[in-house]
């Protein structure tokens, strides 16, 4: 698979901002810098969470088991469709497991509105049971006689008690759908598909943390980890069934392992060991969520380009940015763009650090081009993409701390290794978020002495959509050997 990332552009020769600026800019980027003494400790600490999670309910780390039984053969065949509610798209896809770890995928894409994401939750689902009849139709498959079983990526806190069902804790990264926390996800769409006369079995809910894992361990039968860094980020692994404290199923396991779905967007809510700066509480309060999902916020792509955005705010409030100059006349207006919530996208903050143009160009072309900032100077483009690498590089050695925190918890050797499939934008497209994250592990993981051979990285590309299906595979698949196990 082709990694798309570019190398992020270090920034060529000095600033030449003024002292105030400089000293300031200084200041921030130490406040966004975690040193190697504190990575550890913030490791340490989502270590025992981990720990706490995994004994008992109701923890800040949900630690939720996912049904999810065993580990894949890359055997599997079959047609499965597959649904995706990532956070900023919803995606169909319907895939065709081959065997020998092989795969065929047909998708289509809807965008998913603030309407319908904070609106009732039956529009949503019937939203989606619309786009599901309109892809089976596309695909020809709205006539047959079999009804498709279909895995549900749905990726919110949801606590599990089957592999079809859970109950919806709780909302994150900008959803806010009304009548929906509390109820089970699954029959809100089984009951939107069944009005609408769409022949197809929800038949998995699938955490995409969880389905990423699948997909690449349907590739790479080692995969242990599977990680998300989109919109929101989370993780998940399989754990051993008799660590799982809390596990008090009446049911038999199939398997003595299962995935767990860790939810580690929470981690740290209670404000104990995260570098929590003030640009990340202000992002905090000003989000649909506040005082949760406080790790995701420092991560993920939702909540990057905001964090970068309120820093240059207060260094505009302190008149170190974008003040008077030639071209911008009224300069207390000029940035009223920038002023906009979420105005300043992740999307954009990679075009920053790709950017090895001596005079950042592309940098000045992106802002004027998207914020309407016009005229921006040389220094004030360093400065920038001086902000942009900061918060970028504590994202993905935050990362790396999960990341570290899992292999450690596993007491995964070097000589056993991993593979860990990653699946979201953020990782796919932001310039060296992949080389940060090593640069992290390498510290945390100290007995692994050639890190990106022993805990591999890679893109799950589709990761959330073939895992799902995947899921749904396994489903039917646990239903048999229970089934068999019977007699
Ligand atoms: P989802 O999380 O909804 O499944 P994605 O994995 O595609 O979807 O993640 C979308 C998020 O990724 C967006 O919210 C955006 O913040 C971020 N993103 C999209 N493109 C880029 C990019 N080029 N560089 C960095 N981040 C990006
Ligand atoms: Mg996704």
């Amino acid at each position: 698979m082709i990694r798309k990332a570019p190398i992020a552009a270090p920034i060529t020769g000095a600033i030449h901002g003024t002292p105030e600026q400089e000293a300031y800019l200084e200041k921030i980027v130490k406040q966004f810098t975690i040193t190697p003494d504190y990575l550890e400790k913030i490791c340490t600490h989502f270590m025992s969470e981990m720990d706490k999670g995994l004994n008992k309910e109701g923890q800040t780390l949900a630690m939720i088991p996912s049904y999810v039984e065993g580990r894949l053969t890359g055997q599997e065949k079959g047609h499965f469709l597959a649904l995706d509610l990532g956070g900023t798209n919803l995606r169909v896809v319907l895939v065709t497991l081959e065997g020998n770890g092989k795969y065929k995928t047909k998708s289509s894409k809807a965008r998913v509105t603030t309407e319908l994401k904070t609106g009732p939750m039956r529009d949503l689902c019937d939203y989606i049971a619309d786009c599901v009849d309109e892809f089976l139709t596309e695909e020809g498959l709205s006539n047959t006689d079999t009804t498709l079983f279909l895995g549900y990526t749905f990726s919110f806190p949801v606590l599990q008690s089957r592999i079809n069902r859970g109950i919806l804790k709780s909302w994150t990264k900008g959803f806010n759908c009304t009548g929906a926390v509390g109820k089970d996800p699954v029959m809100l769409l089984q009951d939107a598909l069944l009005r609408k006369n769409v022949p197809i079995k929800v038949a998995a809910l699938v955490n995409d943390a969880v389905g990423t894992l699948l997909s690449n361990a349907y590739q790479k039968p080692n995969t242990s980890i599977g990680l998300i860094l989109g919109t929101g980020s989370n993780g998940g692994y399989i754990e051993e069934i008799k660590k799982i404290g809390k596990w008090k199923s009446n049911e038999n396991p199939t398997s003595h392992e299962m995935i767990i779905n860790m939810e580690f967007g929470a981690f740290d809510n209670e404000r104990m060991i995260l570098p929590v700066t003030q640009y990340d509480n202000k992002v905090d309060r000003q989000s649909i969520n506040p005082h949760g999902q406080i790790f995701e916020k420092m991560i993920s792509g939702m909540y990057l380009g905001e964090i970068t955005r309120n820093i240059l705010l207060d260094m505009i409030d302190r008149e170190l940015l974008f003040g008077p100059q030639e071209g911008r006349y009224d300069c207390k207006s000029w940035s009223k763009e920038l002023s906009g919530h979420y105005a300043f996208v992740t999307s954009q903050m990679s075009t920053i650090e790709s950017d090895g143009t001596p005079e950042l160009t592309r940098t000045k072309e992106a802002l004027d081009l998207n914020l309407n900032l016009h005229a921006i100077s040389t220094p004030e483009s360093k400065i920038i993409k001086r902000v942009c690498e900061a918060v970028g590089t504590r994202a993905a050695h935050l990362a790396g701390v999960a990341i570290a925190g899992i292999v450690r918890h596993c007491e995964i050797s070097p000589e056993e290794g991993t593979d860990v499939g990653i699946d979201g934008s953020l990782y796919e497209f932001y310039p060296s978020f992949e080389e940060r994250i090593y640069d992290a592990l390498a510290i945390l993981l100290p007995d692994h002495k050639n890190v990106r051979k022993t805990v591999r990285l890679g893109l799950a590309k589709d990761g959330s959509g073939v895992g799902a299906a995947l899921t749904a595979c396994v489903a039917a698949h646990m239903e048999g050997r229970k089934k068999g196990a019977l007699g």
